[in-house]
């Protein structure tokens, strides 16, 4: 049919099939007639990769709960979805993508190719043993669970929100299980380092042994594992987990001529379309997810952020452009929250190590409060710290038994409203004893904070 008959349905194709891709291409199909071709090379569809440490961690019972659609959702919603299929390359002059070695043409392409683990070079040799993980998709949980089954000792490697679930997940069912970490604190890229030892110690209270500061030199076995070296010393594992963090995947979108930024993420403009060599942006070319470089709301720097939920409102935003209703993606300040072990581990904002590289001040207020009223059973401790430039709010992170995401949800507007010190002790809370206290402890840390500030001016 030609692209001027009346019936003609524009085409759309999507790379990807996660996060955005499949939230994408469910949501355009909805809302309009275009036609939607997903390729995704995962074997996999519509899953929650959020859900695997939990698995593991034996709180959910199998990994086929989370599934979230079966491939006939998507066929009777009328997407052509072919998973376990990769697309090999972009023409953007002709509108095409090659895929299983057919040519497929677009009127318009949506780019959600997420990330892949990033794997440092001293422990590429070893992570082609058996019984090496890294943690991505539904399959790597599904052979890593497999191995568990059997194993007694796990080394996790990277001490990030991945690693550090991981670590509690392995913990819990009574796996000897290290930690190590580059950094010297956990967590090192969302809370500080005081913030990062509350965590350390729960950890370790759960049986994790943990090393920060140091970089394993080797993963070591016949075959299949058996440890991993460190300052010379070899820690035996009958399991390695890799999760020193993951990188953006470009290599089609770079390859067709489309820019990336100095994250290494594909540069859009605020309407999520890519940009070209020439500097123009392609009406036509969306981009979303872990894929893309974003700006840091409160630094103005470029950054990535490996959020499922910040991929969900790009892939809001890419659907209203899809269907003409002219939408834009703002700066970000990543609201993000962990589970590990028993703690909730909250942060939005930016840490005081970031402010410190990008030269911004700051004062912050500290806070130790409970998650219900003292005598109410099951009251569990919360620390609250809170992040000012002056006098506005820039960052918090909370760790508590509950009540973080909350929290971290209610900051996250602050912070996104340039709320000032005087307004947070302003703030009107709710109460009652069994989820909180008749002043909550956020009051406490904006009064620390406002203390520290006095201080200073006098
Ligand atoms: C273990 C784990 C736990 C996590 N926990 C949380 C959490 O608690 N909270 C949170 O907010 N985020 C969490 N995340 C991050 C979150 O899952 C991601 O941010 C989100 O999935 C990103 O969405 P995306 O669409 O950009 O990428 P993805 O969902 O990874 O989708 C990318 C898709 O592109 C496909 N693809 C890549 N290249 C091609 C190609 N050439 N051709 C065809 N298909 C291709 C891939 O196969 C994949 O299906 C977690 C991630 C992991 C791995």
């Amino acid at each position: 049919m030609n692209k001027r008959d009346p019936g003609y349905s524009k085409k759309l194709i999507i790379v990807g099939g996660g996060a955005v891709g499949l939230a994408v291409a469910t949501s355009v199909r909805r809302h309009s007639n275009y036609d939607v071709l997903v390729f995704s090379s995962d074997s996999h569809a519509s899953y929650s990769q959020c859900g695997i440490p939990f698995v593991i961690a034996g709180d959910i019972r199998d990994f086929n709960s989370l599934l979230l659609r079966d491939k006939e959702f998507f066929g009777e919603a009328g997407i052509d979805l072919r998973t376990g299929t990769t697309v090999q390359s972009i023409d953007l002059g002709k509108r095409t993508v090659i895929a299983d070695g057919k040519e497929y043409g677009f009127d318009k392409l949506v780019i959600a190719t997420g990330s892949i683990p990033s794997v440092p070079e001293e422990l590429r040799q070893g992570a082609s043993l058996e019984n090496v993980f890294t943690v991505r998709t539904l399959s790597d949980g599904i052979r890593l669970e497999r191995s568990l089954q059997t194993a007694s000792s796990v080394a996790i490697i990277g001490g990030g929100p991945i690693g550090a679930e991981l670590a509690a997940a392995c913990s819990r069912r009574g796996l000897k299980t290290l930690l190590v970490n580059r950094s010297d604190s956990l967590l090192s890229h969302n809370i500080d380092p005081d913030m990062a030892d509350i965590v350390r110690e729960h950890l370790e209270s759960m049986g994790t042994g943990i090393l920060t500061g140091y970089t394993p030199e080797a993963i070591k076995g016949d075959g299949s594992v058996s440890s991993v070296t460190i300052e010379g010393k070899d820690f035996p594992a009958d399991i390695v987990i890799i999760s020193t963090g993951v990188d953006p995947e470009t290599r089609l979108a770079a390859d067709a001529g489309i820019q990336l930024g100095p994250t290494g993420g594909i540069m859009v403009n605020e309407n999520l379309q890519a940009k070209l060599a020439d500097g123009s942006f392609d009406p036509d070319i969306y981009c979303g997810g872990e894929c893309v470089e974003l700006q840091d709301r409160i630094t103005g720097r470029p950054i990535l952020s490996q959020l499922a939920s910040t991929a969900r409102r790009m892939a809001g935003v890419i659907r209203d452009n899809l269907i003409s209703q002219e939408k834009s993606f703002g700066p970000v300040i990543s609201p993000w929250v962990a589970v590990i072990g028993e703690l909730e581990v909250g942060t939005v904002g930016i840490t005081s190590k970031v402010a410190s590289l990008n030269g911004i001040e700051i004062v912050s207020g500290l806070a130790t409060g409970t998650t219900s009223a003292g005598y109410y059973p099951g009251s569990t401790q919360l620390y609250i710290k809170l992040l000012f430039s002056d006098r506005v709010l820039v960052g918090a992170q909370i760790i508590g038994g509950k009540g973080v995401k909350e929290r971290i949800d209610a900051l996250s507007l602050a912070i996104s409203k340039r709320a000032t010190v005087e307004e947070l002790l302003d703030l009107e809370t709710c109460y009652t004893p069994p989820v909180g206290t008749l002043v909550d402890p956020l009051t406490y840390a904006a009064k620390g904070a406002l203390r520290k500030m006095t201080k200073v001016r006098k």
